[in-house]
């Protein structure tokens, strides 16, 4: 693997496991929220995190692959359907290849 391969994988890592955990981190902050007399606030922490969440959640799935340039997550010939997966859907790199070296 090659340096600019595991740096991509690294970015690819990150937008998913950011894009997945901050809406979830901002629920609970937005519940916190609700103790406080603020009637505005919980709204605005989970909608500001949600909108984060989901700019990085839109990213990973557009995301490209570094070592084949293609769509990292898009399914060839299904219209470029996107499901999460720890490969590329063309090549075979695997994020999983990050924790051997
Ligand atoms: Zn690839």
């Amino acid at each position: 693997m090659t340096r600019t391969e595991r740096e991509g994988l690294i970015r690819i890592r990150s937008l998913r496991r950011y894009g997945g955990w901050i809406p979830v981190v901002g629920l609970g902050l937005a519940l916190l929220a609700t103790l406080t007399k603020n009637e505005i606030l919980p709204i605005v922490v989970f909608g500001l995190t949600a909108c984060i969440g989901g700019v990085l959640n839109t990213w990973y799935a557009f995301v490209r692959c570094p070592r084949c340039g293609s769509p990292f997550i898009a399914l060839r010939g299904r219209g470029g359907f996107r499901w999460p997966t720890s490969k590329c859907r063309q090549c075979g790199l695997d994020m999983k290849e990050l924790n051997v070296a």
